[in-house]
């Protein structure tokens, strides 16, 4: 279904046998001891995962969105959490292939695409992450540098990252509050620390962490693009890719909760029968494989239209709204089809069940999504047919 060229398959196959032979056995445990997966990591970044969105000048395999599509679907089939480990890296790798000055791509996308730096993207912030205008984070111009002020949330990878694309305003007094919004490029350095690691319900293994700026210093170089006051159509831009990664992530889960449940449906047996034979399975079933499918064609779509040129914010809103929805509602299903061993940590399901509602949140919660699709469908004047 997926159009790649003779490399490109390759490479997802590739991935696809690591994951089989490396992720599979391995999640589990990892993410119940909420342990860093450290040595997998290390081959993900052998295979080229961490330079799949970079250019080849700068080392990187620089594949169409397709193939990045496909590979996080892959990865987050074995175990979500190192889908998300390379997430929102590949949207900093993209946007300073995209809008970085000739010194910022040559500073930082040869090692970007080897994984010697990760890189991060801070946006959220404590009292919200859907009204990005709203932020206090504020960069303010001190000479030949910005000095840094403001409270990040949510924010993955941050313990490990080398660089992080940091949305926050460079003047406050501007109106409307987005054209005053900047993306620099921080490196860890004095006054930006990592405050605390987040709890959380799912996607273990990899931290998401509270980041603290106090009096941070970064040079003026540090603007992405070299220029201030262009961040947040940058980052609206970037987060085209972000949100395709997070439908790639979500079929991914889909897809292990939809392969669990056909395997458990023929293996397990009720009143003499597998289980499958009952009417009620072999429905959830037939539902739970239309519903993956076309969530997967979406997000194809979306990563076409992407690599086309021009706007996919119409693409990627209904990919992710979707395969989120779809991924949350088949976890929920492959419970139903284990019962006991749904509910049971010795099975993967209940792992898939915890991950699926980040897909829902992450990126632009759903209802933002909405409301983007309906902003579009009016602007572009319905659905693009031709
Ligand atoms: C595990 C995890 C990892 C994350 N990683 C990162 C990261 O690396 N970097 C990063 O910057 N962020 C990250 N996030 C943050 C994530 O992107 C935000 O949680 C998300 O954007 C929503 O923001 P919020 O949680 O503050 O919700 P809020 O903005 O407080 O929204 C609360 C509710 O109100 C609804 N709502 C708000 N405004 C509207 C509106 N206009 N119309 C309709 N409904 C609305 C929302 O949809 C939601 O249901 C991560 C989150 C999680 C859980």
């Amino acid at each position: 279904m997926v159009a790649l060229d003779e490399v490109e398959r390759e490479i997802v196959a590739t991935v696809r046998q690591f994951v089989d032979r490396h992720v599979v056995r391995a999640a589990s445990e990892l993410e119940h001891a909420d342990t860093y997966p450290e040595a997998l990591i290390e081959q993900m970044k052998a295979l080229g995962v961490y330079g799949l969105v970079v250019p080849e000048e700068y080392g990187g395999l620089g594949v169409s969105t397709s193939c990045f599509a496909a590979v996080t679907e892959e990865l987050a089939r074995g175990w979500m959490s190192l889908a998300g480990a390379m997430g929102g890296h590949s949207v900093v790798a993209s946007l300073l292939t995209r809008f970085g000055t000739g010194a910022q791509r040559d500073r930082y996308l040869p090692r970007l695409a080897t994984g010697e730096i990760r890189a991060t993207m801070a946006l959220t912030e404590p009292d919200g992450g859907s009204d990005l205008q709203a932020m206090r984070t504020v960069a303010r111009p001190d000479g030949d540098e910005y000095v840094v002020n403001g409270t990040k949330m949510w924010i993955t990878n941050a313990r490990r990252a080398g660089l992080i694309a940091v949305l926050c305003k460079t003047d406050p007094s501007v109106e409307p509050a987005h054209r005053g919004m900047s993306v620099l490029l921080v490196e860890p350095g004095p006054g930006l620390t990592v405050s605390r690691d987040l709890p959380k319900l799912g996607y273990k293994g990899v931290e998401t962490c509270e980041i603290a700026f106090e009096s941070c210093r970064v040079p003026a170089s540090a603007a992405l693009g070299g220029a201030a006051g262009n961040g947040f159509a940058q980052m609206m831009s970037g987060l085209e890719l972000g949100r395709i990664q997070v439908a790639a992530r979500a079929t991914g889960v889909a897809r292990a909760a939809f392969e669990a449940s056909l395997a458990y449906a023929q293996s397990r047996e009720a009143f003499g029968v597998p289980i499958w034979m009952h009417q009620s399975i072999g429905n959830y079933l037939a539902d739970m494989a239309v519903k993956l499918e076309a969530a997967r064609m979406l997000v194809f779509a979306a990563a076409d239209r992407l690599d086309a040129g021009g706007r996919c914010d119409l693409e990627a809103g209904m990919a992710k709204l979707y395969a989120s929805e779809v991924c949350w509602e088949l976890c929920q299903t492959a419970v139903r089809i284990h019962a006991s061993n749904g509910y049971s940590a010795e099975y993967p399901v209940e792992r898939f069940y915890r991950d699926a509602p980040l897909m829902v949140v992450g990126e632009g919660t759903n209802e933002i999504q909405r409301s983007i699709i309906a902003r579009q469908l009016v602007e572009r004047g319905g659905l693009p047919y031709t």
